[in-house]
C-alpha cells in the first residue's frame, strides 16, 4: 500500500516535470527571435537594391520620351519638304533607324527592370509574412511558457503538502529508506513490475521477489537487485 501511494505521488511529479522539459523546449523555440533579425537583415538589403532598379526604371523611362520625341521630330522632318537633296533623306533615314534599335533596346531593359522589381516586391512580401508568422508563434510560445510556469508554481506547491501529508501515514522507516533511494533516482525511484521484469531496467525479477511482490501489501520495499530502483506490483497487473 505504501509503495502504491508513492508510486501514485511518483507519477504527478512526472507529470510536473514534463512541464518543466517542455519549458526547456520552448526556450529553444524562443530563438526564433534571431530568424525575424536575420528576415529583416535580408529585406533591407532587397530594398536598397529595389530603390537602385525604380531609379534606374526612371531613367530608362526618360531615355524612352526622349528617343520616342527624337523618332517624331525625324518622321515629321522625312515628311516634310525640307530635306532636298537625296544624301539628307538617306542621313534622316538612317537616324530614324538608329532611334528605332534604340528604341527595342530601351524597352527590352525597361521589361527586364521592371521584371527585378517584381520578384524584389515579392521576395520582401514573403520575407514579411514569414516574420508576421514567426511572431504569431513566438507570441504563443511566450504564452504557453507563462501559463506552464504558473502551473508549475501551483502544482509543486500543493505536491509539497500532499507529500508531507503522505508522509504522516507511512512508516518512518519505510520513507526514510524511500527518500535515500531517490536520490539517486530524482526523477523516481519506483518502477512498475510488467511480465515478471523491471520495467525500468528489463531484469527478470527472481521468483520469490516476484511472489513477495504479488501476495504482498506492497508495504515493504524491495528494490531490483539490478538498477536499485523500488519495485511495485500494481493490483491491476496481478492475475
Ligand atoms: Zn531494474
Amino acid at each position: 500500500m505504501y509503495i502504491k501511494l508513492l508510486y501514485e505521488f511518483e507519477q504527478k511529479e512526472e507529470v510536473l516535470r514534463k512541464k518543466e522539459l517542455r519549458i526547456k523546449e520552448i526556450e529553444k523555440e524562443l530563438q526564433i527571435n534571431d530568424a525575424v533579425k536575420k528576415y529583416n537583415d535580408e529585406i533591407a538589403g532587397l530594398e536598397l537594391a529595389l530603390s537602385g532598379f525604380n531609379q534606374r526604371k526612371h531613367e530608362i523611362e526618360r531615355n524612352l520620351e526622349e528617343n520616342e520625341s527624337q523618332i517624331k521630330n525625324v518622321t515629321a522632318l522625312l515628311e516634310s519638304n525640307k530635306l532636298k537633296t537625296s544624301k539628307e533623306i538617306k542621313a534622316a533615314k538612317k537616324t530614324k533607324e538608329n532611334l528605332l534599335t534604340k528604341k527595342e533596346e530601351l524597352k527590352k531593359s525597361l521589361e527586364f527592370i521592371e521584371e527585378e522589381i517584381k520578384n524584389k516586391k515579392s521576395s520582401i512580401e514573403k520575407l514579411k509574412s514569414e516574420i508576421e508568422e514567426a511572431e504569431g508563434s513566438l507570441e504563443k510560445f511566450r504564452k504557453e511558457q507563462e501559463s506552464l510556469q504558473r502551473e508549475i508554481k501551483e502544482e509543486s506547491a500543493i505536491l509539497r503538502k500532499e507529500f508531507e501529508r503522505l508522509a504522516k501515514s507511512i512508516p518512518e522507516e519505510i520513507l526514510r529508506k524511500y527518500e535515500e533511494i531517490k536520490e539517486n533516482f530524482p526523477f523516481g525511484a519506483i518502477t512498475t513490475v510488467e511480465d515478471n521484469t523491471c520495467s525500468n531496467c528489463g531484469a527478470l525479477i527472481p521468483l520469490e521477489r516476484l511472489e513477495e511482490l504479488k501476495t504482498g501489501k506492497g508495504d515493504r520495499i524491495i528494490l531490483c537487485e539490478v538498477c536499485g530502483k523500488i519495485l511495485y506490483y500494481p493490483e491491476e497487473l496481478k492475475k
